[in-house]
């Protein structure tokens, strides 16, 4: 069996520099063999729908000028026309369900008024400042198809608040009840490693227009806990806080020092996977130090232990991608014909 490779075309600080950092054995086998088992992730699904609901609010008030009343119940509808349509019996805490989701959508707008909170702008491309991609191209280039690496950014909401001051928000649903303090900082700031990331790039591509730059980062986090949502069919007490707000300032030196670090981690990565693919053993190690330190599981925990692809086929693991066109499960050999590259 022949088990293929392909470098990542496009980069982004959670998938790739915090796995590479944390295992470089572990990024290549997630990253450039696309090693997955396919599962119903309900975390992953109530994150991207709730993202999706609060998107479509806000660009019925600010861009399509609904009253706010109005734009709620735009996100609410969505839910029961998206989420409970494909939602499944969880794998989690069996909190996280389409009536959770609605009183929890009802509640982040008491707490955060969308005429009160930060206020989007138009884009130069038209668009509102809220959930936009923004691609932008790194000095490297891709060693197989050698067209410039990329790098992706895509913020929740950027806005001016009422001095002016651009903020960039990011919003995470958060699922894990009984964390350590150390647990929650270390999600805190990894959030921050991403909002680095998303500021540097916006800020040096000059992609807000008009010189406008982004100083400050805010996290809002949106635990789904027992603690704060009663029980599963409770409703949430109405004085505790359904969303926690953290800010980050992001200055010039933290957003310079944070270039020159990325520069220097991807030509290490593109060094190790040169030597991969040119047969050298051990070009990505296993970081047996970080994985016990960071207090996180390995996706692939078993293959540490042996090390063989075999071993990931025989537990059920498969080289596929995910289609961004169709969003069908496709084996990684068609993406590398599609590339025009050799299998
Ligand atoms: S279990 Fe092994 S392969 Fe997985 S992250 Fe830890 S060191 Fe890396």
């Amino acid at each position: 069996m022949n088990y293929l490779n392909l470098f990542p075309l496009r980069l982004s600080t959670t998938q790739d520099f915090e796995l590479y950092n944390r295992c470089p054995y572990l990024w290549l086998k997630l990253r450039c063999e696309y090693w997955t088992k396919y599962s119903y992730n309900i975390h992953l699904e109530f994150g991207k729908e709730f993202a999706s609901a609060l998107q479509t609010t806000r660009v019925a008030y600010y861009k399509d000028l609904l009253p706010a009343r109005e734009a709620i119940n735009l996100g609410l509808n969505q839910i029961l026309d998206t989420f409970a349509v494909t939602f499944q019996e969880d794998n989690g805490n069996g909190l996280k369900t389409p009536a959770k989701m609605q009183e929890v959508f009802e509640r982040y707008f008491v707490e955060f008024p969308l005429d009160y909170d930060i206020v989007p702008f138009i884009l130069a491309n038209g668009e509102l400042s809220v959930e936009q991609s923004f691609d932008i191209e790194l000095p490297f280039e891709h060693p197989e198809l050698g067209i410039p690496l990329i790098i992706s950014a895509k913020p929740d909401i950027i806005g001016y608040d009422n001095r002016d001051i651009i903020h960039l928000k990011d919003e995470k649903t958060a699922s894990q009840s009984g964390l350590t303090d150390v647990i929650k900082t270390t999600n805190k700031y990894r959030v921050q490693n991403q909002g680095i990331q998303y500021v540097t790039l916006i800020n040096r591509n000059n992609l807000l227009g008009e010189g406008r730059k982004i100083t400050q980062m805010g996290y809002r986090r949106i635990p789904i806990t027992k603690t704060k949502l009663s029980d599963r069919s409770g409703a949430i007490p109405k004085n505790s806080v359904v969303v926690e707000e953290y800010s980050f300032t992001m200055d010039a030196w933290y957003q310079e020092e944070w270039w020159q670090t990325t520069l220097l981690l991807v030509e290490e990565m593109l060094i190790a996977y040169k030597k991969h693919t040119a047969g050298v053993p051990r070009a990505f190690n296993r970081r047996y130090g970080n994985c016990e330190k960071m207090f996180q599981p390995c996706e692939l925990t078993m293959n540490c232990s042996s090390g063989s692809a075999q071993d990931l086929e025989r537990n059920g693991y498969v080289q596929m991608y995910r289609d961004k066109d169709t969003g069908e499960e496709r084996p990684m050999r068609e993406k590398r014909i599609k590339l025009g590259l050799p299998v």
